[in-house]
């Protein structure tokens, strides 16, 4: 019986997450949390609000799913990484934004990270197949693909949250949109994979059928296909190494067509790139910059182009310095979110 811990277990991962548990006879939830929604009866140990740690040293798990969206995920990361506790990583946002301190807490506990975000549980699998030169992710494109800035300027949140494959919390819509998403899953393949940032390219693929691929040094590459549906990499993280059925079909090959991503256009995806070649606390500042733009974006306080534009100019407010330790991690992101300045 592995025992899990699911935290963000009212949202869009949380919900799939219990269906999955709920299916399989060798996983127990033992620990669930939410920030401000009901969840009662779900797990002898259920928290709304509250501190994460805590309920996680209560229930003690043998595995942590992190399903909390933003930069409030990053305690039960850091818990799951000094514990030694296997972590299901869904919050990538706190593996960019604590970057070498998760991997330093990673390398002290002795555990291991299994990626939910479905491309990086793509690269995962094709990695154990030989060392990889190079890494593929690829992105919807969201719904905004194709468009230029111009058609841009005044388009709704109701808009930016229509996803064309995905079915997502509101945050990871609107990245989706904006291509911060591809942008912040580019430097958690960094960190996950250990690949320099030359390595790591981003395709538009409009289908989310390929959802990752790994090139070798023969000339050999692999890539991992499936129909979006985030059930199978959750499933995989909670059953690793072995695999569980879930309801998704077998895959029916169809025309799959590739792209390359509109920088002009989406910029986020290049400031994240930026950010992880600068290095230091830059992800975790281009992370909390993009979370108060979005906050402001859904509701109506700045348009869908001022995302950018906003955590462009916080990114040049920020010293970017590297943090030794959590609690000066906790203050970058707290002065790249003063940084922010609204237009
Ligand atoms: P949702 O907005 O649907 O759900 C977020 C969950 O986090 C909710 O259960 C929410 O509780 C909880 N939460 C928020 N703040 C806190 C807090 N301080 N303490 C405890 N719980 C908290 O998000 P998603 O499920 O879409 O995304 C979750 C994470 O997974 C994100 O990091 C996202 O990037 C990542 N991810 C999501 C994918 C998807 O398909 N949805 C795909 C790949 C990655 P409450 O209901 O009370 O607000
Ligand atoms: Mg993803």
């Amino acid at each position: 019986m592995t025992r899990i811990a699911l935290l963000g277990a009212t949202g869009s991962i949380g919900r799939q997450a219990i269906e999955v548990i709920e299916a399989s006879p060798d996983l127990e939830l033992v620990a669930a949390a939410s920030g401000t929604t009901a969840i009662d009866g779900l797990a002898p140990l259920t928290q709304v609000g509250g501190d994460l740690t805590e309920l996680l040293d209560r229930a003690e798990p043998d595995v942590v799913l992190n399903a909390v969206v933003g930069f409030a995920g990053l305690a039960p990361t850091m818990w799951a990484l000094e514990h030694g506790v296997t972590l299901a990583l869904a919050n990538k946002e706190s593996l960019v934004a604590a970057g070498d301190l998760a991997l330093a807490a990673l390398e002290r506990g002795g555990g291991s990270i299994i990626p939910v975000d479905s491309e990086h549980s793509a690269l995962f699998q094709c990695i154990q197949l030989g060392e990889p030169e190079s890494l593929v992710v690829t992105a919807s494109g969201g719904p905004f693909r194709g468009r230029t800035r111009a058609d841009l300027v005044d388009v709704t949140p109701a808009a930016a949250l229509a996803h064309p494959t995905w079915n997502m919390g509101p945050k990871i819509t609107i990245d989706s949109a904006t291509l911060a998403n591809k942008g912040l899953e580019v430097i958690e393949a960094h960190f996950l994979f250990g690949m320099p940032y030359d390595r790591i390219d981003v395709v538009v693929h409009p289908t989310s059928i390929v959802h990752g691929l790994v090139r070798f040094r023969d000339g050999a590459s692999i890539a991992h296909l499936g129909y979006p549906d985030m059930r199978v990499p959750i499933s995989y993280a909670l059953t690793y190494p072995a695999r569980a059925s879930t309801p998704v079909p077998p895959l029916e090959l169809t025309t799959l067509e590739f792209f390359p991503p509109d920088h002009d256009t989406f910029r986020m995806l290049g400031l994240a790139r930026e950010s992880g070649v600068r290095g230091g606390t830059y992800p975790c500042a281009y992370n909390a910059a993009n979370e108060v733009a979005v906050a402001a974006f859904l509701t109506g306080k700045i348009g869908f182009l001022d995302i950018a534009a906003v955590v462009e100019d916080a990114l040049g407010r920020v010293t970017g310095a590297p943090a030794q330790t959590l609690d000066e991690l906790y203050a970058a992101d707290r002065a790249a979110r003063d940084a922010v300045q609204l237009p």
